[in-house]
């Protein structure tokens, strides 16, 4: 292993960090890929070089995350933002409703989109308290038995909590966008009827999205859709109906192949949450100065935000911050302070690194 001369502890939320083993393969394969004298950039979609990649990316996400055969996977285009849109589009249909839990940003704009296509209800959201936990079980949903399905985000980027139980939907087939969990941890996918998420945070590049769907929803899907937009097509051409995002798939296969060398999910789950655990450690240690924005029983694994009383302290904190290299932890707007995105290729290193930054700033300012 090569070494590279500067590398940042990067706590982005996406487009993220990558494993540093991943992006060595892609250098070391850079100009011939496969003994084609070519990149993987350069050559046709339909090769066969391209085609067995293709596959072996497939293969390697229905390996790891243990995807039925019930289930089609799909490489898509658009981010998920157009899954907001396709999955209406495909599954409400006019008088149709669709039930969604709004634990988010993310999860409104998907709501959003869903009202363009029909009757699109939200059933449950926690804004009064600015999104600070996600349903708990036990607690009431009202779900439509007649719904097309319920959505929900299992991961709140933005916010910072997590589903840990997913709730049973009965007949009603579930949705997740799980743009910034998937792959961090085992999820029973048997049970949804369609997983979205963009690539950007635990899977590779952005210009990929993946989509799991289940053999019976996609025979519910609307027939009278333009192609790009039909999942029916796409699983019909098995996401080569037009020219896929070659590189980015390029990147999930490394990507995947360094979870899968790692232990696969087991041990991608045992680094998280250990990772999560240390961060949210130092934040209780110290209450007067950090304050943890997610309710204990909703923290992310994924995303950990919290905020400081003083906004001159923010400031100071982040400063100090980027003179260690630790990058990328700026909150978002809507909830103001911090945010630590430690996806799946966060080292712990680089959790430490943060981790020791935030004791010994506080133990120079609480
Ligand atoms: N859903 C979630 C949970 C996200 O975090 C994001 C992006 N941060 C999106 C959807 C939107 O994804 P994209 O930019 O790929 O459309």
């Amino acid at each position: 292993m090569i070494v590279p001369t500067h590398r940042v502890h990067n706590f982005n939320a996406g487009p993220a960090v990558l494993p540093l083993e991943a992006l060595e393969r892609a250098r070391n394969e850079w100009f011939d890929f496969a003994g084609t004298g070519m990149s993987v950039m350069e050559m046709s979609h339909r090769s066969k070089e391209f085609l067995a990649l293709h596959a072996e990316a497939q293969r390697l996400l229905r390996e790891l995350m243990e995807i039925p055969e019930s289930h089609h996977i799909l490489f898509l285009q658009g981010g998920a933002s157009l899954q907001f849109d396709m999955v209406p589009r495909n599954l409400l249909g006019e008088g149709a409703g669709a039930d969604y839990i709004v634990t988010g940003s993310w999860a409104e704009k998907a709501l959003e989109e869903g009202k363009r296509h029909g009757a699109a209800r939200e059933i449950w959201a926690a804004r009064e308290s600015n999104f600070d936990h996600v349903p708990q079980p036990g607690d009431a949903l009202s779900i439509d038995p007649a719904a097309r399905y319920v959505h929900l985000t299992s991961n709140n980027t933005i916010h910072g909590t997590q589903w840990k139980h997913f709730p049973d939907t009965g007949d009603v087939p579930l949705v997740a966008d799980m743009s910034s969990d998937i792959l961090s941890r085992p999820v029973d996918v048997s049970r949804f009827g369609l997983i979205y998420a963009g690539a950007q945070k635990n899977l590779g590049p952005s210009g990929l999205t993946v989509v799991i769907i289940r053999e019976d929803v996609l025979q519910s899907c609307a027939k009278n859709l333009g192609p790009m937009l039909a999942y029916r097509n796409h699983v019909k051409n098995d996401s080569l109906y037009n020219t896929p995002p070659t590189f980015a798939i390029y990147m999930l296969r490394n990507v995947l192949q360094w979870v899968k060398d790692l232990g696969g999910l087991p041990s991608i789950t045992a680094r998280n949450e250990r990772k999560a655990e240390l961060l949210y450690e130092v934040i209780d240690a110290f209450p007067e100065l950090y304050r943890g924005h997610a309710r204990v029983d909703s923290r992310s694994t994924m995303n950990v935000t919290w905020t400081m009383s003083d906004e001159a302290l923010e400031k100071r904190f982040l400063a100090a911050a980027q003179d260690r290299d630790l990058i990328g932890l700026k909150g978002h707007r809507s909830v103001g302070g911090f945010r630590a995105s430690v996806y799946n290729a966060m080292p712990l290193m680089g959790v430490r690194a943060l981790v020791d930054h935030m004791r010994s700033f506080a133990e120079r300012n609480a």
